[in-house]
Protein backbone atom coordinates (compact mmCIF):
# COMPACT_ATOMS: atom_id res chain seq x y z
CA UNK A 1 0.00 0.00 0.00
CA UNK A 2 1.63 3.33 -1.11
CA UNK A 3 2.44 5.76 2.04
CA UNK A 4 0.42 9.28 2.40
CA UNK A 5 2.23 12.13 4.35
CA UNK A 6 -0.59 13.66 6.76
CA UNK A 7 -0.07 17.15 8.19
CA UNK A 8 3.17 19.60 7.04
CA UNK A 9 7.18 19.09 6.53
CA UNK A 10 8.65 22.70 6.36
CA UNK A 11 11.59 22.84 4.89
CA UNK A 12 14.35 26.05 5.11
CA UNK A 13 17.72 26.58 4.39
CA UNK A 14 20.12 28.88 2.10
CA UNK A 15 20.16 28.32 -1.09
CA UNK A 16 22.02 25.35 -3.05
CA UNK A 17 21.24 23.68 0.14
CA UNK A 18 19.61 20.85 -2.10
CA UNK A 19 15.50 22.17 -0.51
CA UNK A 20 13.98 22.34 -3.81
CA UNK A 21 14.93 18.29 -4.85
CA UNK A 22 14.60 17.40 -1.71
CA UNK A 23 11.13 18.52 -1.27
CA UNK A 24 9.72 17.52 -4.46
CA UNK A 25 11.17 14.10 -4.11
CA UNK A 26 9.87 14.03 -0.46
CA UNK A 27 6.63 15.12 -1.59
CA UNK A 28 6.52 12.91 -4.73
CA UNK A 29 7.24 9.83 -2.64
CA UNK A 30 4.51 10.40 -0.47
CA UNK A 31 1.30 12.07 -2.66
CA UNK A 32 1.58 14.93 -1.20
CA UNK A 33 1.69 18.75 -2.36
CA UNK A 34 4.65 20.88 -2.25
CA UNK A 35 5.05 24.77 -2.30
CA UNK A 36 7.92 26.48 -3.45
CA UNK A 37 7.98 30.04 -1.63
CA UNK A 38 10.76 31.16 -2.83
CA UNK A 39 9.09 30.77 -6.70
CA UNK A 40 6.58 33.41 -4.89
CA UNK A 41 9.24 35.89 -3.81
CA UNK A 42 11.10 35.91 -7.46
CA UNK A 43 7.70 36.48 -9.26
CA UNK A 44 6.63 39.25 -6.65
CA UNK A 45 10.53 40.42 -7.85
CA UNK A 46 9.65 40.21 -11.28
CA UNK A 47 6.35 41.93 -11.10
CA UNK A 48 8.18 44.93 -9.52
CA UNK A 49 11.17 44.76 -11.93
CA UNK A 50 8.66 45.03 -14.64
CA UNK A 51 6.63 47.87 -13.83
CA UNK A 52 10.56 49.83 -13.34
CA UNK A 53 10.51 49.98 -9.68
CA UNK A 54 13.39 50.94 -7.52
CA UNK A 55 14.03 47.75 -6.11
CA UNK A 56 15.18 49.51 -2.83
CA UNK A 57 12.29 51.67 -2.08
CA UNK A 58 9.72 49.28 -0.13
CA UNK A 59 6.36 51.77 -0.42
CA UNK A 60 6.76 51.17 -4.74
CA UNK A 61 7.61 47.33 -4.57
CA UNK A 62 4.55 47.30 -1.91
CA UNK A 63 2.15 48.51 -4.46
CA UNK A 64 3.50 46.72 -7.11
CA UNK A 65 3.30 43.13 -5.21
CA UNK A 66 -0.12 44.15 -4.39
CA UNK A 67 -0.77 44.29 -8.16
CA UNK A 68 0.53 41.75 -8.88
CA UNK A 69 -1.58 38.59 -10.00
CA UNK A 70 -0.06 35.60 -8.71
CA UNK A 71 -0.33 31.71 -9.45
CA UNK A 72 1.85 28.89 -8.43
CA UNK A 73 1.25 25.30 -8.44
CA UNK A 74 1.44 22.78 -5.67
CA UNK A 75 2.07 19.79 -7.83
CA UNK A 76 5.59 18.55 -7.17
CA UNK A 77 6.69 17.58 -10.52
CA UNK A 78 5.23 20.81 -12.47
CA UNK A 79 6.55 23.55 -11.30
CA UNK A 80 3.88 26.34 -12.09
CA UNK A 81 4.59 30.15 -11.52
CA UNK A 82 2.20 32.31 -13.14
CA UNK A 83 2.48 36.13 -13.33
CA UNK A 84 -0.21 38.16 -14.58
CA UNK A 85 -1.21 35.09 -16.56
CA UNK A 86 2.52 34.76 -18.25
CA UNK A 87 4.60 31.67 -17.59
CA UNK A 88 7.10 32.78 -15.69
CA UNK A 89 8.36 29.60 -14.17
CA UNK A 90 11.88 29.69 -16.09
CA UNK A 91 12.22 33.84 -16.23
CA UNK A 92 12.27 34.19 -12.34
CA UNK A 93 15.30 31.92 -12.23
CA UNK A 94 17.57 34.19 -14.00
CA UNK A 95 20.40 36.34 -12.26
CA UNK A 96 18.51 39.68 -12.89
CA UNK A 97 15.65 38.25 -10.68
CA UNK A 98 18.08 36.25 -8.41
CA UNK A 99 20.61 39.28 -7.70
CA UNK A 100 17.23 41.61 -6.66
CA UNK A 101 14.80 38.82 -4.77
CA UNK A 102 16.58 39.70 -1.20
CA UNK A 103 15.61 43.15 -1.11
CA UNK A 104 12.17 42.61 -1.99
CA UNK A 105 11.70 40.02 0.12
CA UNK A 106 13.36 42.16 3.39
CA UNK A 107 10.15 44.40 2.60
CA UNK A 108 7.75 44.10 5.31
CA UNK A 109 4.57 44.59 3.65
CA UNK A 110 6.02 41.69 0.96
CA UNK A 111 5.94 39.01 3.61
CA UNK A 112 2.99 39.66 4.82
CA UNK A 113 0.97 39.76 1.76
CA UNK A 114 2.90 36.40 0.69
CA UNK A 115 3.27 34.46 4.09
CA UNK A 116 -1.21 34.96 3.74
CA UNK A 117 -1.12 33.92 0.35
CA UNK A 118 1.33 30.71 1.57
CA UNK A 119 -0.95 30.09 4.71
CA UNK A 120 -4.45 29.97 2.33
CA UNK A 121 -2.27 27.51 0.12
CA UNK A 122 -1.53 25.06 2.81
CA UNK A 123 -5.00 24.95 4.41
CA UNK A 124 -6.66 24.21 0.90
CA UNK A 125 -3.72 21.22 -0.02
CA UNK A 126 -4.05 19.75 3.31
CA UNK A 127 -7.67 19.69 2.82
CA UNK A 128 -7.25 18.03 -0.76
CA UNK A 129 -4.12 15.91 -0.03
CA UNK A 130 -3.59 15.35 3.60
CA UNK A 131 -0.28 16.61 3.41
CA UNK A 132 2.35 19.18 1.89
CA UNK A 133 5.71 19.61 2.02
CA UNK A 134 6.93 23.53 2.24
CA UNK A 135 9.96 24.91 1.28
CA UNK A 136 11.92 28.69 2.12
CA UNK A 137 13.37 30.52 4.50
CA UNK A 138 11.05 31.17 7.35
CA UNK A 139 8.57 28.13 6.90
CA UNK A 140 8.94 26.64 10.60
CA UNK A 141 9.07 29.73 12.21
CA UNK A 142 6.81 32.03 10.39
CA UNK A 143 4.67 30.55 7.87
CA UNK A 144 3.87 26.95 9.78
CA UNK A 145 5.38 27.17 13.35
CA UNK A 146 3.80 24.64 14.10
CA UNK A 147 4.62 21.91 11.85
CA UNK A 148 5.15 18.63 12.98
CA UNK A 149 8.21 18.05 11.03
CA UNK A 150 10.64 20.84 10.64
CA UNK A 151 13.44 20.71 8.55
CA UNK A 152 17.00 23.02 8.06
CA UNK A 153 19.19 22.28 5.65
CA UNK A 154 22.53 23.12 5.15
CA UNK A 155 26.12 22.49 3.34
CA UNK A 156 29.26 24.46 2.73
CA UNK A 157 29.98 27.51 0.93
CA UNK A 158 31.49 25.53 -2.07
CA UNK A 159 28.95 22.44 -2.60
CA UNK A 160 26.24 25.26 -2.46
CA UNK A 161 27.73 27.03 -4.96
CA UNK A 162 28.55 24.13 -7.04
CA UNK A 163 24.99 22.84 -7.10
CA UNK A 164 23.88 26.33 -8.69
CA UNK A 165 26.76 26.39 -11.23
CA UNK A 166 25.43 22.81 -12.39
CA UNK A 167 21.61 24.12 -12.04
CA UNK A 168 22.73 27.54 -14.34
CA UNK A 169 24.38 25.65 -16.66
CA UNK A 170 21.90 22.71 -17.28
CA UNK A 171 19.66 25.94 -17.11
CA UNK A 172 21.47 27.10 -20.34
CA UNK A 173 22.45 30.22 -18.24
CA UNK A 174 26.13 31.46 -18.47
CA UNK A 175 27.93 31.59 -14.92
CA UNK A 176 30.92 30.86 -13.11
CA UNK A 177 32.19 28.94 -9.98
CA UNK A 178 33.53 32.18 -8.49
CA UNK A 179 30.41 34.38 -9.72
CA UNK A 180 28.11 31.91 -8.24
CA UNK A 181 30.18 31.43 -4.79
CA UNK A 182 30.06 35.33 -4.68
CA UNK A 183 26.29 35.41 -5.41
CA UNK A 184 25.40 32.63 -3.09
CA UNK A 185 27.22 34.25 -0.20
CA UNK A 186 25.46 37.97 -0.44
CA UNK A 187 22.27 36.52 -0.92
CA UNK A 188 22.39 34.12 2.27
CA UNK A 189 23.73 36.88 4.37
CA UNK A 190 20.93 39.33 3.34
CA UNK A 191 18.44 36.47 3.91
CA UNK A 192 19.67 35.92 7.47
CA UNK A 193 20.41 39.34 8.77
CA UNK A 194 17.13 41.18 7.22
CA UNK A 195 14.65 42.76 10.38
CA UNK A 196 11.80 40.93 9.32
CA UNK A 197 11.56 37.22 9.19
CA UNK A 198 15.52 36.51 9.32
CA UNK A 199 16.42 33.44 7.42
CA UNK A 200 16.80 31.05 10.75
CA UNK A 201 16.38 27.39 12.12
CA UNK A 202 13.48 27.27 14.68
CA UNK A 203 14.31 26.00 17.80
CA UNK A 204 12.82 22.14 16.84
CA UNK A 205 14.08 21.85 13.61
CA UNK A 206 16.30 18.89 12.76
CA UNK A 207 19.13 20.18 10.94
CA UNK A 208 20.66 17.98 8.16
CA UNK A 209 24.06 18.83 6.50
CA UNK A 210 23.82 17.59 2.77
CA UNK A 211 27.47 18.26 1.61
CA UNK A 212 27.81 14.55 1.94
CA UNK A 213 24.63 13.04 2.80
CA UNK A 214 23.46 13.53 -1.30
CA UNK A 215 19.84 13.36 -1.97
CA UNK A 216 18.74 10.30 -1.43
CA UNK A 217 20.41 9.93 1.81
CA UNK A 218 18.02 12.91 2.90
CA UNK A 219 15.23 11.74 1.49
CA UNK A 220 15.76 8.56 3.14
CA UNK A 221 16.52 10.07 6.73
CA UNK A 222 13.18 12.93 6.29
CA UNK A 223 11.06 9.79 5.45
CA UNK A 224 11.94 7.73 8.80
CA UNK A 225 11.78 11.42 10.55
CA UNK A 226 8.17 11.55 9.16
CA UNK A 227 7.09 8.37 10.19
CA UNK A 228 8.36 8.68 13.64
CA UNK A 229 6.40 11.46 14.48
CA UNK A 230 3.32 9.54 12.91
CA UNK A 231 3.03 11.77 9.87
CA UNK A 232 2.58 8.84 7.47
CA UNK A 233 -0.42 6.90 7.09
CA UNK A 234 -1.47 4.40 4.30
CA UNK A 235 -2.96 6.15 1.12
CA UNK A 236 -6.72 6.43 1.25
CA UNK A 237 -6.78 5.52 5.40
CA UNK A 238 -7.41 8.63 8.19
CA UNK A 239 -5.41 7.81 10.93
O1 LIG B 1 14.47 29.43 -2.58
P1 LIG B 1 14.89 30.49 -3.57
O2 LIG B 1 16.37 30.55 -3.77
O3 LIG B 1 14.16 30.43 -4.86
O4 LIG B 1 14.45 31.85 -2.86
C1 LIG B 1 14.69 33.10 -3.48
C2 LIG B 1 14.72 34.19 -2.43
O5 LIG B 1 13.42 34.40 -1.92
C3 LIG B 1 15.59 33.96 -1.22
O6 LIG B 1 16.95 34.30 -1.45
C4 LIG B 1 14.95 34.89 -0.18
O7 LIG B 1 15.38 36.22 -0.36
C5 LIG B 1 13.48 34.83 -0.56
N1 LIG B 1 12.70 33.93 0.27
C6 LIG B 1 12.29 34.37 1.50
N2 LIG B 1 11.46 33.59 2.26
C7 LIG B 1 11.04 32.41 1.82
C8 LIG B 1 11.47 31.92 0.57
C9 LIG B 1 12.32 32.70 -0.18
O8 LIG B 1 12.67 35.45 1.93
N3 LIG B 1 10.20 31.69 2.57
Amino acid sequence: MAAQLRGVVAMDGPSGTGKTTVARTLADRFGAGYLDTGAMYRAITLAALRSEVDVSDPDAVTAAAKAAELTVGTAPNVPVALLDGDDVAAEIRGEVVTSSVSAVAAVPAVRDLLVGMQRRIIERVLAERGGIVVEGRDIGTVVAPDAPLKIFLTASADVRAARRLAQDTAAGREANHVDVLRSVDRRDRLDSTRATNPMRPAADAVELDTSDLGIGGVVSSLCELAEQRGMVAERGVTP
